[in-house]
């Protein structure tokens, strides 16, 4: 089973969690949950900044 990063659409994924996958590409990592995507930004200190999607960041 592969996944396409749900933003660039590339398959340079690598899984990190039990559901979380990490785009090499975009540096960005994502999960689903409840059917919908949800991107999180990789802060320097390496925490998560969740993305809204609907603040036009993407
Ligand atoms: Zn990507």
């Amino acid at each position: 089973m592969s996944f396409k990063c749900p933003v660039c659409g590339g398959l340079q994924v690598g899984r990190v969690g039990s559901d979380q996958y990490y785009c090499w590409n975009c540096f960005l990592e994502f999960n689903y949950a409840k059917g919908r995507v949800n991107l999180y930004e990789v802060a320097e200190d390496g925490s998560l900044l969740a993305i809204d999607e609907s603040a036009g960041i993407i």
